[in-house]
């Protein structure tokens, strides 16, 4: 697929030594994105949660074990093999900061998207949501509810992008040149350790751009040319060869290709 490159590219960079893996990032997202809760959530293909995060072990016994929680939304690929296999063009690259989106409207529930997104990052919904009486107050109301038959990710909380281009707009400024921290997800105002952190990666003034430049940046797959906006870090040599499933010998002069 045409890989895509657009003036302002949105990314994160989790920063894996700081995590801790307490769940706030997860929890904020499903309250911001109208996440319902699941009865049984027991059976976890069926289980909708656009940031997990999964545990990563050095595989040593006590007392050299050591941890490390990788929470995982969607990567908003530069080359989204999702959206390259739509049939309906229901889900598509924003040229106004690369965000992958989904278009539920159009979605006709295929689920090619989901076989192609080898982040595991897309869910069907299986079911029409419910809340509990009351809960449905809390629903943030630029935030669309899905029906059941439709498939969902992350979308970098892309209301969040269309209040703060509009606040530049009112205010005279460029909506296409936002300041650091005028539009943040849920996942990365809420880390109680801003172990995420989020900007424009093409504007170097933006810490998001230096911390993806770093020798201790990967990004997850990174072998499979997704070009994912979604960078972690950790000056672990463990975590980041767990993390990008590279082995030492296929570095390229110890970069990553
Ligand atoms: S992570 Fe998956 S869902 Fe997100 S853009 Fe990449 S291929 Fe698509």
């Amino acid at each position: 697929m045409q890989h895509m490159e657009f003036k302002v590219k949105w990314g994160m960079v989790i920063d894996l030594d700081k995590c801790t893996g307490c769940g706030a990032c997860s929890i904020a997202c499903r309250a911001e994105n109208n996440i319902p809760p699941m009865q049984d959530a027991s059976n976890k293909l069926r289980t909708t949660d656009w940031m997990n995060i999964y545990e990563l072990s050095n595989g040593k016994k006590f007392p050299d074990l050591e941890i490390a929680y990788l929470p995982r939304p969607c990567m908003q690929c530069g080359k989204p093999s999702c959206s390259t296999v739509c049939p309906v063009v229901a889900t598509t690259k924003d040229e106004e900061g690369g965000i992958v989106s989904q278009v539920y409207p159009r979605c006709i529930g295929c689920r090619y998207c989901m076989a192609a997104c080898p982040y595991h990052a897309r869910y069907f919904n299986w079911f029409d949501p419910i809340w509990p009486e009351g809960m449905e107050k809390t629903l943030t109301p630029y935030v669309s509810a899905r029906p059941r038959g439709v498939v969902e990710k992350c979308t970098f909380c892309h209301h969040r992008f269309n209040a703060a281009k509009e606040q530049a707009r009112m205010s005279g400024a460029d909506p296409l040149d936002l300041p650091e921290d005028a539009y943040i997800p849920a996942c990365a105002e809420v880390c109680p350790t801003g172990a995420i952190v989020f900007g424009n990666l093409k504007n170097p003034e933006h810490r998001v751009a230096k911390l993806a430049a770093s020798k201790y940046a990967f990004r997850l797959l990174a072998r499979l040319g997704t070009d994912p906006q979604v960078y972690y870090y950790s000056k672990r040599d463990w975590v980041r060869q767990l993390g990008d499933n590279y082995l030492q010998k296929e570095l390229k002069g110890g970069e990553h290709v």
